[in-house]
């Protein structure tokens, strides 16, 4: 659905994206990570017409970014700045007929977004009157606006209180293989629960671009915590091929070959053999965590 390939931005002496690669399968709920500065609001930028890139090619459903064409980009830039005296509804009205609506149908499609976004009731609040986290729903009902194929959201839970972002991230799962949708944040994990894919930036470069659980070895690695050590319980499981025993902080790592077995099935032998041995069990999960594989890699 999206492809960037070698992309350059520099500000001034600033080169934000240094030859920077990005391929997002159609559907797919895509993260963005990097520290701050790595530029990933600089290829959304890009993606959403803001900017043009000054060297390198990009490319939205197989046109080149800018291209007339169906579908469009929905967008929730960083620091957008909505007018603060327009009343909501009238402010999305208008930009819903932008978007090509009728008058009759942009009412509706507002409507939609503001039922979406938990913002219905609110359409004839002016936009200064909205607190922080309702006007960032605002620029998602903004960026939702006719139903995009692809939808940019830039820290789109940043100062949301907790009920609120965790309705805005099932309103995004809910979109899964409909549309395409890029995440950036912080919140590795927010990225590692809504998404299937994930690219890192440093420098304004790709260090690792493909599935999330390739990156956290959640297809091949397990991670038991334990309340004492795992003694011989653990040894000669099928299909695993590495244990590590962590006294310190009561881990045992399970590598196991991801070909031969499933990451249940091992789970299953080791949880009997550990309960027959009388180790307590404190937690399992698949994989390292998105943020030590990111750590690691940064
Ligand atoms: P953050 O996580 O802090 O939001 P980011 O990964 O989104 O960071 P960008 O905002 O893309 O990073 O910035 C990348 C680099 O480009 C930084 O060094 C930043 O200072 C610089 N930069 C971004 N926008 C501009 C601009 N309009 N003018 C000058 N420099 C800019």
């Amino acid at each position: 659905m999206v492809v960037m390939r070698a992309v350059v931005k520099r500000y001034g002496s600033v080169t934000a994206l240094d030859g920077f690669d990005l391929r997002v399968p159609r559907g797919s709920i895509y993260g963005v990570i990097g520290p701050n500065g790595a530029g990933k609001t600089t290829a959304f930028s890009i993606l959403a017409g803001y900017v043009r890139a000054d060297a390198g090619a990009a490319f939205i459903d197989g046109r080149p970014v800018g291209a007339p064409g169906r579908g469009g980009v929905g967008a929730l830039p960083q620091g957008a700045q909505l007018p603060a005296h327009e009343r909501l509804g009238d402010m999305l009205g208008f930009y819903a007929r932008l978007c090509g609506f009728s008058r009759s149908g942009a009412a509706d499609e507002v409507a939609r977004v503001l039922r979406l976004t938990e913002l219905a009731g609110r359409e004839r609040a002016r936009i200064r009157e909205l607190s922080h986290g309702m006007i960032r729903r605002a620029e998602l009902a903004n960026a939702l606006l006719g139903s995009p194929e692809l939808v940019l959201l830039d820290e789109p839970t940043a100062g949301l209180d907790p009920q609120k972002a965790s309705h805005v991230r099932e309103l995004i799962a809910a979109h899964r293989g409909r549309t395409t949708v890029l995440i950036s944040s912080h919140n590795l994990d927010e990225i590692e629960k809504l998404c299937d894919h994930a690219v890192i930036l440093r420098r304004g470069r790709q260090v690792y671009g493909g599935p999330v659980d390739q990156l956290t070895s959640a297809r091949a690695e397990l991670r038991f915590d334990l309340g004492g050590p795992p003694g011989d319980a653990a040894a000669q499981v099928p299909g695993v091929v590495d244990l590590e025993w962590d006294a310190a902080s009561g881990t045992l790592w399970v590598r196991f070959d991801a070909n031969v077995r499933s990451a249940e099935s091992v789970i299953g032998d080791m949880l009997r053999r550990l309960l027959d041995a009388d180790v307590s069990i404190r937690g399992v999960s698949r994989g390292r965590g998105l943020e030590a594989s990111v750590l690691d890699l940064l």
